[in-house]
């Protein structure tokens, strides 16, 4: 058993990192234990054959179906977790989204907190992240501080794009992104404003991750123990089943055990809720944080997605892609009065990161041709929290993911909706008909929106954690990542999960205090 720290924190993304970061800051002496180890810096950070078609960053892990059938998540193990490889697209959810809402499949329901209540903590998550946008374009924007830093500007293809939307009467806005760009001065920009971001580690380290934002700084205050390549297997409990007492983790292949007042698991949602029920003992034999309510690793969600591309006449030679969303239809639209959803340009598609999707659907000229046209588009939808879809941790640790997509109907027709508009702007969508990164629909395999498996709440009975995100039975426990979701709106969830590191880090300092 190694020395004693005031918290230990399971994971490094950007619920664990920000967490980190927070609480170093506050002089808290943190232990910090993550799986993987530091993403090397090396050439193929850029290279989209051995990024999409190698899947160097990937998790070589596999998981299974409710069907039994393997597939390997895209889920991505380094100090950082998956914001290494995300595309620093940082949204507030609605305001709207912490209420009661009606879908055509169903209710999404309210959240224990309201927007207000989150509202500081995004101010501080933007800042913290440098997110660059424009508030008030977007006519689902919540109220909020301006951003620190102005809005990237669309190359001129996209510029093209943005006034063809805005001359069918949509409202297309700046997407809030998280990168260290300093477009009025590229001599000392961090960023140099590549194609190979969305989906890409950042070579130069200029990306907002939660490893070069949080966990490096937080390492620089001297108050940090960072243990990398350690898995931590199971948490213990005294006999009362109160107090975590004990962390059994796997470090560099070697078996070590470690001690903290305070406990954060931050493993990202499937892992969490794993890790959770693998601690399973005599007074909480489903798990830890399952007693209450029998929620532990339920209410699993990830979004209906989908990428899609339109292809025009006029050549698409646009860099940084990821410029602009549009969300009218975002609570409904003429026809349908439900929620649709909300669609984002994609990181620019490369030939190779095309092909990984479409070796059938065109031939290899077609490919060069589609790769230097392409628009290329994100689609999201909401999809609903329901109990039977559920992460299961085999005795083993393997994880079993029980996923049956809901709430269809609004992103069918958003998607619908996209086609015509991509037509009237003079391209034509293009569906990638091949299960993998590229197809239409982004399959199970696609985790990177993984939220929910511990939701929080005012009551034991119907939630996991409180809304601190303290376990409800144990008293030293927390669950400080996407897992306290209790809907999954349908804007990208990674600065609610920075806001709420934020918010439960000023609890905890406070406890401890
Ligand atoms: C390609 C891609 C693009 C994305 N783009 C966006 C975007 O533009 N905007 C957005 O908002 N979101 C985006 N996301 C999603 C975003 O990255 C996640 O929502 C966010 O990182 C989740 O944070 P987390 O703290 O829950 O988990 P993670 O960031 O995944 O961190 C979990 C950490 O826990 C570690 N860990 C797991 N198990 C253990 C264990 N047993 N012991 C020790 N350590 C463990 C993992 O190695 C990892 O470092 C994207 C994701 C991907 C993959
Ligand atoms: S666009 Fe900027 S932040 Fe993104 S990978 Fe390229 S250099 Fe890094």
């Amino acid at each position: 058993m190694t020395a004693s720290y005031d918290v230990a924190i399971i994971g490094s993304g950007a619920g664990g990192g920000t967490l980190a970061y927070a609480l170093a800051n506050a002089g808290k002496k943190v232990l910090l234990l993550e799986r993987g180890t530091f993403l090397p810096r090396e050439k193929e950070n850029w290279d989209p054959h051995a990024v999409c078609h190698e899947a160097r960053y990937n998790t070589k892990d596999m998981w299974h179906n409710q069907f039994g059938e393997k597939f390997n998540p895209h889920n991505h193990y380094w100090v950082g977790g998956n914001t290494k490889m995300y595309g620093a697209v940082l949204f507030r959810l609605r305001q709207q989204d912490f209420g009661q809402i009606k879908h055509h499949g169903g209710i999404s329901p309210a959240w224990p907190l309201s927007y207000q209540d989150f509202a500081p903590w995004y101010t501080k998550a933007e800042r913290l992240y440098s997110v660059h946008g424009e508030r008030g374009i977007d006519p689902t924007d919540p109220p909020g501080e301006p951003y620190a830093y102005p809005p990237l500007s669309h190359e001129p293809r996209i510029q093209e794009v943005v006034d063809g939307i805005r001359k069918t009467g949509l409202h297309p806005f700046p997407l809030p992104v998280g990168i260290r760009l300093d477009e009025a001065h590229p001599e000392t920009s961090q960023c140099i404003r590549c194609n190979t971001c969305d989906g890409f580690p950042c070579l130069v380290h200029a990306k907002a991750d939660a490893h070069t934002t949080c966990v490096m700084p937080a390492i620089a205050t001297g108050n940090v123990t960072l243990r990398t390549n350690a898995k931590v297997l199971k948490l213990h409990t005294d006999a009362s089943g109160r107090q975590v007492t004990k962390i059994e983790a796997e470090v560099n292949g070697r078996h070590e055990e470690f001690q903290a007042d305070i406990v954060s698991v931050s493993c990202g949602a499937a892992n969490s809720a794993a890790l959770l029920q693998m601690s399973a003992n005599d007074k909480h034999p489903k798990g830890l944080g399952n007693n209450g309510s029998g929620l532990l690793g339920r209410n699993y969600m990830c979004h209906l997605n989908s990428a899609v591309v339109s292809i025009g006449k006029k050549p698409n030679p646009t860099k940084f892609q990821k410029t602009f969303g549009v969300n009218d239809f975002y609570f409904g639209g003429p026809g349908f009065e439900y929620p649709m959803g909300h669609f984002q340009m994609l990181g620019k598609m490369s030939k190779e990161m095309i092909a990984e999707g479409a070796p059938f659907f065109a031939p290899g000229m077609a490919l060069d041709y589609i790769a230097h046209h392409s628009i290329d588009w994100w689609v999201t939808s909401e999809d609903l929290p329901d109990p039977n879809n559920h992460v299961e941790a085999g005795k083993d640790g393997g994880i079993t993911l029980h996923y049956t997509p809901n709430n269809d109907e609004g992103h069918t027709r958003l998607l619908d909706r996209l086609k015509r508009l991509t037509h009237e702007i003079g391209t034509d969508m293009v569906v990638m008909p091949k299960r993998g990164f590229l197809s239409a629909r982004i399959p199970l395999a696609g985790v990177a929106h993984q939220i929910g498996t511990c939701k929080f709440g005012a009551d034991p009975k119907t939630s996991v954690l409180d809304t601190n995100c303290k376990v409800h039975d144990i008293d030293n426990l927390y669950v400080v990542d996407g897992s306290f979701f209790v809907s999954s709106a349908a804007v990208n969830p990674a600065l609610t999960i920075i806001a709420n590191a934020l918010r439960v880090a000023e609890h905890l300092v406070s406890r401890l205090k």
